[in-house]
């Protein structure tokens, strides 16, 4: 049995059921704009989002630049905007990714209307009505949105703006909703989305359907945040709507104490046992988001039982009583967040916290696992940094790359720095020892194994090649099997290895589990040794030799190279991930499956010219280019992700 050390559950069922109970406060003619900054409060922007679109929502809302960016990496297109005032220096990518900000002032319009030469960007126009925050003074309104209405590259498809406490004050929130109308009416050009309520918003008095008065007539898009993720602002509106808990959060106890009367545990000892008490470790703690407030406060369900949170909560690890539950052992599972008794609202009570906190910082480092019909679907945090390979022991391509990325983030054409200066610069005479590799295509065809031996234990057989251009720079070079991921590390280290794989560990390593099939230089077929070489663990891996005696004339010139394997992957595995671990120009990833595998997914995470590559989907076939010409950076990779029956 093996454990994640922390895990969080998302039920995308029940946050549909809570955007269609959200939407019975709608009117016919209002949209609604789906909330999903600082992660989703914690629930995985991508996937929210994704979810959201389907159930209908025309815009997502986000804080800053770099969360829109994400969801634009990964393909999403809806309207994004941007709820927080941007900078200036955010306004390339603002244009460039398609963003809407919102507006204000009147300076940062002039400023964007600048940079719009030549097209029309859409903004929103934030209205201070009393949350005194953001946006333009309610008072100064008409003037400012009059004069930004001038700016003729700029477009004002929104009013909005924004209720201090809709939860808990009808009275403001009516005056703020006079403001804003007033100045609405005022304007003789209506603008395409009229928004005012955030989720509480949409649920208190002015938004009842028996009331369609005012708000609702006014605005045509709310705002869902907070209630679309089944958490309740306030006792009170458990009356008024239905919602369903979203988000849990899980780990396993992983030691069992004793503390014998008067000994304390944790920092500080502030807690002395005033009886012999049993007590668990559980491997969660503030650094996964478990607030320290929660010290000799909190609660842990385990087996159905409330155990009380001892001593003070550290960084990685809390401990709980389970004196009264001798049943309770290592292993099992403990439910620190759940849609009972441990709801966000409930635990926060604990400590006079808000629940909007402690759902965006839980789970920091937990992997998330979606569940949808009753499936539930594992996500690994795709973060750009697991593509980080450790292949360029080169410094200089090193410092390049890491300055190409860091301006990436702040400028748009990296691609033009790329190509007239730092490539330039580094593969210029002097610097020949930096290479790359050139038409880079990689294959991987999955059938079902011949042998049924292996079949049996779920495999997929697995036929690889892969063909590229690049420099030769020794009459020799390995191709390696790993069976552990360090091992594969090492092996992404090394320069003399020019393909890698990891096999599964189910597996002892063989030649006949990893066979390279065909190495060819040139159409020179070379000849392979094999060698089993023994990590300091112990563990061995395989490593193929690759060299022939004419490869000696070929060192320092250009080659084409090819390699050809066949082997196994797990079906269970769920996700082929694919490394670009050099510099590469120009590629070609294609991925082909049998009829038990449906639903292929793919996200590539590529940085460099080519941001984002063609996918090419056919029958049972998947394939993703980048222009034959463009820069593809080493910390690159794609992930196909699939589900076989
Ligand atoms: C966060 C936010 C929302 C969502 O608010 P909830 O209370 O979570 O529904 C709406 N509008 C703006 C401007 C926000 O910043």
């Amino acid at each position: 049995m093996t454990y994640e050390r922390s895990r969080v559950e998302i039920d995308l069922d029940n946050f549909s059921h809570n955007i269609q109970q959200l939407k019975r406060f709608l009117s016919p003619e209002s949209g609604f704009m789906q909330i999903v900054k600082a992660d989703a409060y914690g629930h995985g922007a991508y996937e929210i989002a994704t979810k959201s679109i389907k159930m209908g929502a025309c815009f997502l809302g986000v804080a800053n630049v770099e969360e829109a960016m994400l969801l634009r990496y990964r393909n999403i297109t809806t309207p994004i905007l941007i709820l927080s005032p941007c900078f200036t220096n955010e306004i390339e990518n603002i244009i460039e990714y398609d963003l809407t900000p919102a507006i204000s002032s009147f300076n940062f319009a002039k400023e964007l209307n600048k940079e719009s030469e030549g097209k029309k960007t859409k903004i929103h126009v934030d209205i201070d009505t009393g949350m005194g925050r953001t946006g333009i003074h309610y008072k100064e309104a008409l003037t400012k949105i009059r004069a930004i209405r001038q700016l003729k590259n700029l477009e004002i498809e929104g009013l909005f703006s924004h209720y201090s406490s809709s939860e808990s004050d009808a009275e403001f929130t009516e005056l703020q909703n006079q403001r804003f109308y007033q100045i609405i009416e005022c304007l003789s050009i209506r603008a395409k989305y009229i928004h005012i309520a955030n989720s509480a918003g949409v649920v208190t008095n002015n938004y009842r359907i028996e009331n369609l008065g005012l708000s609702s007539k006014k605005t045509n898009l709310v705002r869902l945040g907070l209630l679309s993720y089944g958490v309740y602002p306030d006792q009170s509106y458990r009356n008024l709507i239905d919602l369903r808990p979203v988000m849990s959060f899980k780990s396993n106890i992983c030691r069992i104490k004793i503390a014998k009367k008067n000994d304390s545990v944790g920092y500080n000892r502030t807690f002395n046992a005033k009886r012999e008490t049993r007590y668990g470790i559980i491997p969660v703690g503030y650094a996964d988001g478990y607030d320290y407030m929660l010290s000799n406060k909190g609660t842990v369900k385990i087996k159905g039982n409330l155990c009380p949170v001892i001593g003070r909560v550290s960084m990685d690890m809390i401990s709980v009583d389970i004196t009264d539950y001798p049943a309770i052992t290592i292993g099992d599972e403990a439910i620190l967040i759940d849609g009972g008794g441990l709801k966000p609202e409930k635990v926060t009570e604990l400590y006079s916290g808000l629940s909007y906190e402690l759902m965006s910082q839980i789970g920091r480092r937990a992997k998330r696992f979606y569940r949808e019909n009753d499936k539930i679907i594992a996500t690994a945090p795709l973060a750009r940094r697991e593509f980080v390979s450790h292949d360029f022991t080169d410094k200089k391509l090193n410092l390049v790359i890491e300055s190409a990325i860091s301006q990436r983030l702040q400028s748009k054409e990296i691609a033009n720095m790329l190509y007239s200066e730092i490539l330039r610069r580094f593969f210029s005479d002097r610097d020949r020892d930096i290479y790359y590799r050139k038409n880079f295509r990689h294959s991987v065809v999955f059938k079902l194994p011949e042998s049924e031996e292996i079949a049996k234990r779920k495999f997929f057989e697995a036929e690889t090649t892969l063909c590229f251009t690049k420099v030769l720079q020794q009459n020799y070079f390995y191709v390696a099997c790993a069976n552990l991921m360090a091992d594969l590390e090492n092996y992404f280290k090394r320069r003399d290895v020019e393909y890698r794989w990891l096999l599964d560990s189910n597996f002892s390593l063989s030649l006949d589990l990893f066979r390279v099939t065909e190495v060819c230089v040139n159409n020179i077929t070379l000849n392979l040794t094999s060698y089993k070489s023994i990590n300091d663990q112990g563990h061995a891996n395989l490593e193929i030799k690759c060299s022939h005696p004419d490869l000696d004339k070929l060192v320092g010139k250009e080659v084409d190279f090819s390699i050809s394997t066949r082997t196994y992957y797990p079906r269970h595995s769920k996700h082929l991930p694919i490394y670009i671990t050099e510099l590469t120009k120009g590629v070609d990833i294609s991925f082909h499956y049998p009829n038990l595998i449906d639903e292929v997914e793919v996200v590539t995470i590529f940085s460099g010219q080519s941001k984002y590559p063609s996918i090419i989907r056919k029958k049972n076939h998947l394939q993703v280019i980048s222009g034959q010409d463009e820069w593809v950076f080493p910390n690159s990779g794609i992930v196909f992700s699939f589900s076989s029956k």
